[in-house]
């Protein structure tokens, strides 16, 4: 199945959430299918990671943005987070600090961009200057209005210099959400997890649709385009994305480097350093 072709937004589309599946289980029988399929995908995307990290001529930029419980941490600590930590970090943006607040919306993101050979996953990112700012009137909206092409004009310079972006939306529908929070509260593990904010952004489900369409519709672009991925099954959604990003890479084709030394010499050295031992 090409994951990619199904959940891209194509810069003309004009997206509706309430059209887009949550549920589906794609062309998989069962989970532990879907599972083999991932595993293999994480292979190929260590291997790849590796030398993109050896060539450092490219970066990866890979944005996740979701609703409460939708399953960020999850997909992180289950796929994504199994890159070697040499060359990928993981960046968590909470409401900004007073020094962040104090510079432009973009200043504490681009601090975060991955350097090349580097790949840097975004847990939320510069888009909440879209969505939390706007439904909760953070600013008004004569600001946030210019912020969509203030964004292009910013990934459209990180892609120029490189970097490839991808931008995951993990959709899950309103009653997946709240079984999700009901597991939390019955799980004393996840009770740090509990936080009533989240039952407040829920109230205003509509308002952060409408945000969250106007941000696909307006940057989802051939530089950085954004992927609309089923999340209620875990598994469908780790598949999903494992199987974009991997073929992202295998797209960016890093290299290993051209030898720069004799190997004729080198070879030499080794035989002495052996005979001498
Ligand atoms: P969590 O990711 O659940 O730990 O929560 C982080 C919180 O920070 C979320 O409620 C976000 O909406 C909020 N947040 C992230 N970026 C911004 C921002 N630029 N302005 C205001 N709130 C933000
Ligand atoms: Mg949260």
């Amino acid at each position: 199945m090409d994951f990619d072709k199904e959940y891209r937004v194509e810069p003309s589309d004009e997206v509706s959430l309430s059209k887009r599946d949550t549920k589906t289980k794609g062309p998989f029988v069962d989970k532990a299918e879907a599972v083999a399929v991932t595993e293999q995908n994480v292979k190929t995307i260590q291997e790849l990671q590796y030398r993109l990290f050896v060539e450092e001529k490219q970066s990866l930029l890979i944005v996740l943005q979701a609703p409460d419980a939708a399953g960020k941490d999850g997909l992180i600590r289950k796929v994504l987070g199994r890159m070697n930590p040499q060359g990928c970090r993981t960046y968590p943006f909470k409401v900004p600090s007073t020094i962040e607040r104090a510079h432009d919306f973009l200043w504490r993101i681009h601090q975060c961009t991955p350097a090349r050979g580097k790949v840097a996953i975004f847990n939320r990112s510069h888009y909440e200057d879209v969505l939390v700012v706007r439904v909760e009137q953070l600013v008004p909206k004569s600001v946030w209005r210019n912020r969509y092409e203030i964004i292009n004009d910013f990934e459209r310079n990180l892609a120029a210099n490189g970097t490839r972006i991808l931008k995951f939306y993990l959709h899950i529908s309103p009653e997946e959400q709240l079984e999700r929070f009901h597991k939390r509260l019955e799980n004393p593990s996840k009770h740090w997890k509990l936080n009533p904010g989240d039952y407040e952004a829920r109230e205003k489900w509509d308002d952060y649709r409408r945000a969250y369409e106007d941000a696909f519709n307006k940057c989802s672009t051939e530089d950085a385009p954004w992927y609309i991925i089923p999340s209620d099954h875990k598994w469908y959604r780790d598949v999903a994305v494992s199987s974009i990003v991997a073929r992202a890479m295998i797209d960016m084709d890093p290299a290993f480097p051209p030898i720069q030394v004799d190997l004729v010499e080198i070879r030499r050295l080794y035989e002495r350093a052996k005979e001498k031992q």
